[in-house]
């Protein structure tokens, strides 16, 4: 097992697939993005040897991300791989469910069991002006082409105040009552390219509840409080599914960080908002063996920074989108 300095076991390794996406979300990328040309990101067999190393080393769970990740050609056969990598027992991926109707069922029978589809409103116009030009009828379907595929499904919704944070959550928060699903409202984070991003569009966890409360009566906390992932789950009375609320600014589960994030240029990175890095491409593409990569990852886990630096000003310089969600 890779435990860091603070004894946290760093067993989840989330892979970006591409800083390309087909949307551009005003929170996470400006309109006008230039993307990595495809000789700079890790091929499939680079991929396909690292997911065998980090197995090697102790990691258990791998979670496919991006920029958008259903835009890699190889996506279906990574996920395949993946699943057949000894050590290996749980993989995810992260969409915004543009291109996953036709996605899903490939990507179930390659050994994929749940999916994370970002959806922040139900509102096609409000969508489109969250996205810049995303069509909700395409995540819609992506959607249902997921639950079809016997995907376990996560909503994940970045809640922004005077955006959507009264309707839309009680929309979205409505799928529960009949759904299996998890539908997770995240606080907005600031990145170095986030220009939208302002403290006070923070809408606080207390504040969604009684949001919730008011339209469905009191919410029940779900496993006594323990965190399933980053989020604290509740229940709205008889429901199918559950209501995650993500919270890094204001209530930070550093403590209970149990990840590494690789971009897709090869860069491990140590926590989500500070920019301690260490570049594995070069060691890839210059002929270090297995053992020398297994080594620059477990002493990688050592030196994981105990957590974010939000509360001090510390900013991440990396966009959202180029390190994975
Ligand atoms: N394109 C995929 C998607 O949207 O699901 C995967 C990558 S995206 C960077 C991963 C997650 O990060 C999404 O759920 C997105 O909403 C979230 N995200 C992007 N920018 C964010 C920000 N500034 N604060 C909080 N979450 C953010
Ligand atoms: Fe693309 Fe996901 Fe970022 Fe939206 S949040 S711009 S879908 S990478």
């Amino acid at each position: 097992m890779p435990f860091d300095r603070y004894n946290r076991d760093i067993d989840y390794l989330r892979i970006s697939l591409t800083d390309a996406c087909n949307l551009r979300c005003v929170y996470c990328m400006p309109e006008q993005m230039t993307f990595r040309p495809r000789d700079e990101l890790l091929s499939d067999a680079e991929l396909h040897r690292l997911i065998g190393i980090f197995a090697s080393v102790g990691f258990r769970k791998i979670r496919f991300t991006g920029g958008e990740p259903t835009l890699r050609a190889g996506l279906v056969d990574l996920v395949s791989h993946a699943a057949q990598t000894p050590g290996i027992e749980t993989i995810g991926l992260t969409t915004n469910g543009i291109l996953l109707e036709g996605l899903a069922a490939p990507l179930r029978a390659a050994g994929l069991r749940s999916v994370n589809i970002s959806l922040d409103t139900l509102d096609p116009e409000k969508f489109r002006r969250i996205t810049r030009w995303g069509k909700l009828d395409r995540v819609l379907a992506g959607l249902d082409a997921a639950a079809g595929a016997g995907l376990r499904v996560k909503l994940n919704a970045v809640v922004s105040r005077g955006t959507n944070d009264r309707e839309d959550v009680i929309a979205l928060a409505r799928y529960t009552l009949e759904q299996p699903w998890q539908v997770r409202f995240i606080e907005q984070m600031p990145f170095g390219n986030n220009a939208v991003f302002q403290h006070k569009s923070i809408v606080a966890e207390e504040e969604l509840r009684a949001v919730l409360a008011e339209a469905y009566g009191p919410l029940e906390l779900v496993n006594h409080g323990r965190l399933d992932g980053e989020a604290r789950l509740y229940r709205i009375a008889g429901a199918a599914g559950c209501i995650g609320f993500i919270s890094p600014v204001s209530k930070p589960f550093c403590a209970d960080c149990n990840r590494l994030r690789l971009t897709a240029e090869g860069v491990l990175r140590l926590c989500l908002l500070r920019d301690n890095e260490i570049d594995l491409r070069p060691l890839l593409r210059n002929g270090a063996d297995d053992e020398a990569l297994a080594t620059r990852i477990r002493e990688a886990v050592y030196d994981k920074p105990w957590g974010h630096g939000l509360g001090e000003q510390v900013i991440p310089a990396r966009g959202m989108s180029e390190i994975g969600g």
